[in-house]
């Protein structure tokens, strides 16, 4: 037996789903005219060379999706030198850094720290604090982090040691090609097939000193120097590097030093699933 919301069917018959209707579709009406933006809050900036959406986005605190949508955008990379962007809110044109892409050693240096199962470093002289216990500094100090996972899948593999080496990332599981989304918004600063266990990889550089990396993809979708907003596709799960199966391996860094990345994500559906069953 098909089960209908009662009151439905007297709905119909006393015609109100028309009145119903009308004001639907008023409220949706009214709620497209409230998302146009309010030009009178703001200010223009001119585009400079070399300055990025994910630039202008840090000096005005505006997340880029905010600035793609307000500039009708159709991607973060689609800005042009002179273009007059529309930062909602702000109240001065602010100055612009423009990006700065690695020097040829840094570049050499950050693909040499790409390095799956590195050795575990002995503890620094003196020093009580292990690599894998180590908390995020920015927590407990009401400093949330805005990240999302890149993909969905389980996990194979947690950080942490994995036998005599340490892990610096996570392993999600999941079929070749799954798109890879960006875990925040930031730059693309390495985006190439590279000769370390990662494979073909790609690197972004984050607010507050953080960088993710995207291991052992199969397709590139970005370039270096591009803008990334979050959730923007980067690249699809492969096999390539030092892997047995397609899966993805993601790591997040602080100032260029792996964390665990699982206490900042936010809940699986899984999760959250389980959490509301114990109740
Ligand atoms: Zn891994």
């Amino acid at each position: 037996m098909v089960r209908i919301y009662p009151g439905f069917s007297e709905i119909i018959r006393s015609g109100a789903l028309g009145a119903l209707l009308a004001a639907l579709f008023f409220l949706l009406s009214a709620s497209a005219y409230g998302t146009s933006p309010d030009k009178r809050d703001g200010v223009y900036h001119p585009v400079a060379k070399g300055v990025t959406l994910y630039r202008i986005s840090q000096a005005y605190k505006v997340p880029i999706a905010k600035l793609m949508e307000v500039n009708q955008l159709s991607s973060p990379s689609a800005l042009r030198v002179g273009q007059k962007l529309f930062i909602p809110g702000a109240k001065a044109v602010l100055p612009v850094e423009p990006y700065a892409s690695l020097s040829p050693s840094e570049k050499k240096k950050l693909e040499q720290s790409l390095n799956t199962g590195a050795p575990i470093p002995p503890p620094a002289e003196g020093s009580r604090e292990r690599r894998d216990s180590e908390k995020p500094p920015w927590r407990g100090r009401g400093k949330e982090l805005d990240i999302i996972w890149p993909i969905q899948g389980k996990i194979n593999s947690p950080f942490g040691p994995r036998g005599k080496r340490h892990h610096d990332g996570i392993d999600i599981d999941s079929p070749s090609y799954q798109e890879v989304k960006a875990a925040m918004d930031g730059e693309v600063i390495l985006a190439r097939r590279t000769r370390t266990g990662y494979g073909k990889v790609v690197i972004l550089r984050h607010d507050q000193g953080f960088s993710t990396i995207y291991g052992h993809l199969n397709v590139i979708m970005v370039k270096e120097g591009e803008a990334v907003r979050q959730g923007q596709s980067i690249g699809g799960v492969g096999s390539t590097g030092r892997s047995t199966g397609p899966h993805l391996h993601f790591e997040l860094r602080h100032k260029g030093r792996p964390l665990d990345p699982l206490p900042l994500l936010p809940p699986t559906i899984e999760e959250l699933l389980e959490k509301a069953s114990k109740k």
